[in-house]
């Protein structure tokens, strides 16, 4: 089953959501928004 994480663009601060398999490595990720691929994952935050 393939987890759900949370991501963020470093260029226009879009976050969004993406599957993610840890299994698979490192991939390449692009933002929907503005197309560049300085995304970083981020922990999503209880309140
Ligand atoms: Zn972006």
């Amino acid at each position: 089953m393939a987890e759900e994480a949370n991501f963020k663009c470093l260029r226009c601060g879009q976050e969004f959501k993406l599957p993610y398999d840890p299994k698979a490595g490192p991939q390449e990720r692009t933002c929907p928004k503005c197309r560049s691929n300085s995304v970083r994952r981020i922990k999503e935050q209880k309140k």
